[in-house]
């Protein structure tokens, strides 16, 4: 009986989780000086189910032009 597992889907960039949630907990540092997060954490997890996914990156978008 485990129903705090915890779903580990990291893989393709995700912008909802598969429970419909578009809010994560994730873990940033910040710019200094813009104040702007500088770096992020690609491991996010869903807000409300706990779900593990990856974070989406300008990256990604890039190599989809
Ligand atoms: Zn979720």
């Amino acid at each position: 009986m485990s129903m705090m597992q915890v779903n580990d889907l990291r893989g393709e960039p995700t912008f909802a989780c598969i429970c419909g949630c578009l809010m994560f907990e994730i873990t940033v540092m910040w710019d200094m000086e813009t104040r702007e997060v500088m770096w992020y954490d690609l491991a996010q997890k869903c807000k409300e189910c706990g779900t593990i996914t990856t974070a989406p990156t300008p990256m990604d978008w890039r190599d989809c032009e």
